[in-house]
């Protein structure tokens, strides 16, 4: 039997895999490239899920590790004193962009969104919530109440009561041809149509992504959280920023999503790139907010030694390495490259540094085209280039490569993407 029978006998039948009966092994991994059982090597351009943030068997990284487990040492994030833990948490504080920032650490962005809910709602009393439509915030209860797409959601179900903000896109489609400012005040009107709704006073948070990710790397003017933020400010409304994917430079022009907006959010949650694969996630907030849950709040692996360890070494390369200004300067040649693509079933390509999205159309409309996508995906792979795919209506190609990625290896991608794209056009 093979893998991926076995795979499709024992785990649940909504689990996602790509590429359907011809899915992939990867069983080793060097830089920006991946290797499959198949014995075929793969440029990486979707970074597992934007998780191997620096690429794979990076030595820094793996020796850090390595030198953690050989303590033998890996036991729990909780009840004793744990170095890898504070010393990551000091650094995460340090460049949160937050005065007086603490740090909860957890195994997931779902976690982390979690938990920066439940001190949302502790610190104001309240289960009222603000999200925005189009978004992905996790799998567990509470984040699946504020995703913002029925297939990605359960919000009927919801511990929250979730009041919806239009997304950047339909703002955007409702408004097209109009300038940033008149963007930012149509959104503004939106959030304050909606909290006429409410008791603003009673609602606890608006929950964001400064660029949505599964949604499709959808993002609205800049300034738009802290147009948002003037108007909860009135009220006392908390803001949230995930930067589960937009965190640690992965923008280009910022270290967090949130700085293109103008803003300071009260909490920020972070995942995925932090560990390079090893599962750390967590919240760094204000301290008042952090502070506010009145019992114990507790992750028996949130933080663990190893994990922490991996976050050190994956935050100081980002750092030493100037990793943004890769993603700024190698991003703007996928980019622009991109943008110089003459294919009709090409709707837009849109995004910062090295996180770009290509969405889909029917040709001379705005109509979604998922089936056009899918065979540009698939090309892709073909052709050696693993890509994502996201959007409300899967039509929409994601690319968050390792910000590690060199201008040849953009170049190299580019080159089966233009190919992937124009023979789907054709
Ligand atoms: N927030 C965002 C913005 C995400 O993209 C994701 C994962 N796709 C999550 C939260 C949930 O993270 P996890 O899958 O690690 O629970």
């Amino acid at each position: 039997m093979s893998l991926l029978d076995r795979h499709r006998a024992v785990m649940p039948g909504w689990m996602p895999v790509y590429y359907g009966d011809d899915a992939i092994e990867i069983v080793s991994g060097s830089g920006r490239h991946v290797t499959g059982a198949d014995g075929r090597t793969y440029l990486d351009f979707f970074g597992g899920v934007l998780t191997t943030m620096i690429g794979y068997d990076i030595a820094e990284i793996s020796d850090a590790v390595r030198r953690q487990i050989g303590t033998g040492v890996a036991h729990t994030s909780t009840l004793y004193l744990i170095r890898q833990q504070v010393e990551l948490a000091e650094k995460i504080a340090r460049v949160s962009g937050i005065p007086d920032a603490r740090v909860f650490f957890t195994n997931s962005g779902s976690e982390a969104n979690e938990s920066a809910l439940l001190f949302a709602a502790n610190v104001r009393r309240s289960n009222q919530i603000l999200a925005i439509k189009n978004s992905y915030h996790g799998r567990t209860f509470a984040t699946m109440a504020v995703t913002g797409h029925r297939s990605w959601s359960s919000s009927s179900l919801s511990p929250l009561t979730v009041n919806w903000l239009s997304s950047a896109d339909r703002l955007r489609g409702r408004m097209a041809g109009l300038g940033a400012e008149d963007l930012l005040d149509a959104a503004v009107d939106d959030l304050r149509e909606v909290l006429a709704t409410v008791t603003a006073g009673d609602v606890a948070a608006l929950i964001a992504e400064p660029i949505q990710g599964v949604g499709g790397f959808v993002h609205g003017p800049d300034g738009l959280l802290g147009a948002y933020q003037k108007v909860l400010a009135e009220s006392g409304i908390l803001l949230i920023a995930d930067e589960v994917q937009t965190g640690w430079g992965r923008t280009g022009e910022h270290f967090w999503g949130y700085q293109a907006h103008g803003v300071t959010p009260d909490l920020i949650t972070f995942a995925k790139g932090i560990g390079n694969g090893f599962a750390l996630g967590g919240v760094v907030g204000r301290a008042e907010v952090m502070n506010a849950v009145p019992a114990i709040s507790f992750s028996t692996f949130g933080g663990n030694p190893v994990s922490a360890a991996a976050g050190n070494a994956v935050l100081d390369y980002v750092l030493d390495h100037d990793l943004q200004g890769n993603a700024q300067r190698v991003g703007s040649i996928l980019l622009g490259g991109l943008r110089s693509l003459d294919a009709a079933i090409v709707g837009e390509v849109r995004g910062r540094g090295l996180m770009i999205g290509i969405e889909f159309v029917r040709p001379g409309t705005t109509e979604p085209d998922p089936a056009a996508t899918l065979r540009v995906f698939d090309r892709c792979r073909e052709g050696g280039l693993l890509v994502g795919k996201g959007g409300l209506h899967g039509n929409v190609i994601r690319i968050g490569p390792p910000l590690t990625l060199t201008e040849e290896e953009a170049r190299t991608g580019l080159s089966v993407l233009t190919d992937a794209i124009t023979a789907t056009d054709a």
